[in-house]
């Protein structure tokens, strides 16, 4: 007797017949006396129509109205799937995020999970029920709904499992797992069997798509192995856990990311005294805007003014002019330089600490294939380069090769 979290995106639930063929699956898979809760996305790609039509009424984000509107898509998935289930004769009820008692925080459209309070989840599954969840929703305390990001249906998923002690939170997803690249952009990926949720982390935050970095960072938290695997097969995927059980520990690289949506700012002319770059990126935080990346370039040391060169994700562009161009207008900087065509290559693996050479196979991958790089940025257990966008799956490519083949074990010793 087990208690299993299980999460199903927008694709496994996009049409009626795919709603019935994971009830099956479910029911199949369930052990007498197994207690299931299924979180699910909105259905196909409702949620990007629902932000058409709203962009259609105005171009503003009434950030509360549009949470009100693109909570709805997941609303029509749990009816549909709770009605499916009981089609089939099986006792099930749908409750929203906030009847699940997901307790959102922070703002409109970027919710972070504040609290989980599962009495009716619990009262439900006691009452034999399986219990279908909306993903990507919760209150806030002002009593109103609040959507937790793009992607924000697994972090539902796993906040959930933790906070009912489940035995395993299981994401169901269009890729059958984690794997050394994206196994759509680049050829001979490596499918992980295991991965730790800190390399995880790190690959989501560099531009994996395959979990939402917090959801990830909410398995951490609260200790729960996340296995992630396909709708549409048997097969095992990659379990994210603490510490891996299998011998992977000894590779280098683990994987290798890619972030499509870097936007490039490059502010100039600003005084060069202390305090300056504070004030920049605390406007930015006070908008709710990720920095990424940072250079501050090197001008004469005796130049009383200097620039600074950071990435963010290109959602949050217009939104960072805004308040950038209002600086520039106040003569706090000469100029803002905005740029969208750039991405973001990296490399992850806990094994690099302390290995030298990474970096500089990483580079000459980069340089064989003619890719230019613009800003490196480096943690304990990543290395990361900007480079063009169009230059993106040529890069990964490269790069991915030269780690994942036998020729790197050449190329080392060269
Ligand atoms: N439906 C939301 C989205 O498309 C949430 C999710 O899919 O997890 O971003
Ligand atoms: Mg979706």
């Amino acid at each position: 007797m087990a208690l299993y979290v299980k999460k199903f995106g927008g694709s496994s639930v996009a049409t009626p017949e795919k709603m019935l063929n994971i009830a099956n699956r479910v029911l199949r898979d369930r052990k007498p006396g197994d207690k299931i809760v299924i979180v699910v996305s909105a259905m196909g790609d409702s949620t990007d129509d629902l932000l058409d039509l709203a962009a259609k009424v105005s171009d503003v984000n009434y950030a509360r109205e549009r949470d009100m509107l693109l909570s709805t898509g997941e609303q029509v998935s749990i009816a549909l799937m709770a009605m499916t289930f009981k089609k089939l004769g099986v006792p099930a009820i749908s409750l929203t995020g906030p009847q699940a008692g997901i307790v959102a925080g922070g703002g409109y459209g970027k919710a972070t999970i504040d609290d989980v309070k599962p009495d009716r989840v619990f009262k439900e599954l006691e009452a034999g029920n399986i219990v279908i969840v909306a993903g990507f929703q919760g209150m806030m305390p002002n009593g109103d709904i609040a959507t937790l990001g793009r992607g924000g249906s697994d972090a539902t998923a796993v906040a959930l499992a933790g906070a009912m002690h489940a035995d395993m939170c299981e994401i169901f997803t269009d890729v059958d797992g984690v794997y050394s690249a994206d196994p759509r952009h680049v050829t001979g990926t490596i499918k992980m069997k295991e991965i730790t949720n800190t390399e995880m982390l790190e690959m989501a935050r560099l531009g994996a798509g395959v979990m939402q970095p917090r959801s990830v960072e909410l398995g951490m938290k609260y200790h729960i192995p996340i296995h992630v695997r396909s709708t549409f097969t048997d097969e095992e995927g990659t379990i994210i856990r603490e510490v891996c059980t299998m011998e992977t520990r000894d590779d280098t690289v683990r994987g290798v990311a890619q972030d499509a949506h870097a936007a490039r700012i490059a502010v100039l002319g600003l005084r060069n005294i202390p305090g300056v770059a504070y004030k920049i990126f605390s406007v930015l935080a006070e908008n709710n805007i990720t920095v990424d990346m940072i250079v501050q370039s090197v001008r004469n040391s005796n130049d009383d003014k200097t620039d600074i060169i950071f990435t963010i994700d290109d959602a949050d562009l217009s939104d960072a002019k805004r308040v950038l161009d209002a600086m520039r207008d106040e003569g706090k900087v000469e100029e803002v330089i905005y740029d969208d065509d750039t991405a973001k290559v990296s490399v992850v693996g806990a094994g690099m600490l302390g290995r030298p050479g990474v970096a500089a196979r990483m580079f000459g991958a980069l340089g064989r294939a003619g890719v230019n790089i613009d800003i490196v940025s480096t943690s304990e257990i990543s290395i990361s380069c900007l480079i063009l966008r169009k230059d993106l799956d040529k890069a990964v490519q490269a790069i991915h090769c030269l780690l994942y083949t036998s020729d790197a074990a050449d190329d080392l010793t060269r």
